[in-house]
């Protein structure tokens, strides 16, 4: 190939690719909904929108962009991972938030899943627990640099909750407890809804959506997950 051809295809390959940068994910999430989420049965119309809305790529370390949107979960550093986006709508789902409720998430990893969760209600009323201080602390810049930063971040141990914020209308736990955490069934309002993978760690969990009714807990299955362990300090 001569030197202009060369010259030409490297302009056009440049250009194009400037050119669907922002349009590139607009239609990468929409896929994302329609072949990931909304196919395996997720329809609040809300939650829908949620996902349709956060820039996930954002979330995803420089050299997992181009995965950004598919259908599993990525690595975020220290071992840790951000979840497929299909287990991101279903907790969502799950969890039921409306407008003004207070929601804890435990595990904030790269802020991807409280960014879904400001979506769902006030900004100020998303709190979110790390216990790696990087990832709490990069997390956090993501989330004000995505317009997010009233979600309020801590780091330290989730197992404990956030007492000073309780009680909570839904909890998430986005890292696998080999038991329910006593001191968030505590921190859940009457009527509330905790979503949490339960199991032994490194295998396989089952997802629960335990609700509060009349200080009883009841527990439904949302099937087999694999989450990261929680871990505590
Ligand atoms: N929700 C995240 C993904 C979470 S991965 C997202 O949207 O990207 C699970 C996270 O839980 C990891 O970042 C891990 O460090 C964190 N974690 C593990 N044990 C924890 C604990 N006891 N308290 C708070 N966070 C914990």
């Amino acid at each position: 190939m001569s030197r202009i051809a060369v010259l030409i295809v490297v302009l056009a390959v440049a250009g194009a690719d400037a050119w669907a940068g922002p349009d590139r994910y607009v239609e990468a999430r929409r896929a994302m909904v329609e072949t990931q989420i909304k196919a395996r049965g997720v329809r609040d119309e809300r939650v829908l929108r949620a996902m349709l809305t956060v820039p996930r790529h954002r979330f995803v370390p420089e050299r997992h962009l181009r995965q950004a949107y598919n259908d599993h979960p990525l690595p975020i550093g220290f071992g840790q991972t951000i979840s497929q986006p299909y287990i991101v709508a279903l907790m969502s789902e799950e969890a039921a938030v409306r407008p003004g409720q207070r929601v804890l998430e435990i595990g904030t990893g790269s802020g991807y899943q409280a960014a879904i969760l400001a979506e769902l209600t006030d900004h100020d009323r998303v709190y979110t627990v790390e216990i790696i201080e990087p990832l709490a602390q990069s997390a956090a810049r993501g989330l004000r640099e995505l317009g997010y930063g009233k979600v309020r971040t801590r780091t330290g141990d989730g197992y404990l909750g956030w007492p000073q914020a309780a009680p909570f209308d839904a909890i998430l736990v986005t890292a696998a407890p080999d038991h329910v955490p006593p001191p968030l069934v505590q921190q859940l309002k009457e009527g509330g809804r905790m979503v949490v993978p339960v199991g032994p760690p490194g295998l396989v969990q089952t997802l629960w959506r335990i609700t509060k009714e009349g200080g009883q807990l009841k527990f439904h299955s949302l099937g087999a997950v694999m989450f990261v362990p929680l871990v505590r300090r």
